[in-house]
């Protein structure tokens, strides 16, 4: 249901929402990324490269504040970690501690 026209329409925005939260977890983590790139995509949320370049879904930035944070953090730890380990999560949850509740809605909604 997203049109490439509501892609073309909010992507600048999304990019300044998301840099925004994506910004104030690095500076938390202490983390470097080097490029951020916003897609349209209709499965992912986001992804993270071993190049340490990160892309970002559009609609994570018409998502609410908590779970966006959680998507954005989530890509950001795997700079950390680059897997799923307990390790990983336990990176997420310093920031994120109800990460599995946001984790769930945010895997609830239909991106296409
Ligand atoms: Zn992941």
């Amino acid at each position: 249901m997203y049109s490439r026209k509501h892609y073309l329409q909010n992507k600048n925005a999304a990019r300044k929402i998301i840099l925004e939260s994506l910004d104030f977890f690095a500076r938390l983590y202490g983390v470097r990324y080097r490029k951020v790139a916003i897609r349209n995509q209709r499965s992912k949320w986001g992804s993270c490269s071993k190049a340490r370049n990160l892309n970002f879904n559009y609609k994570v930035a018409l998502l609410p504040k908590d779970q966006r944070d959680y998507v954005v953090v989530h890509e950001l730890c795997h700079l950390i970690e680059f897997n799923h380990s307990r390790r990983f999560w336990a990176e997420v949850a310093r920031t994120i501690p109800n990460y599995k509740e946001l984790r769930m809605k945010v895997k609830s909604v239909d991106l296409r």
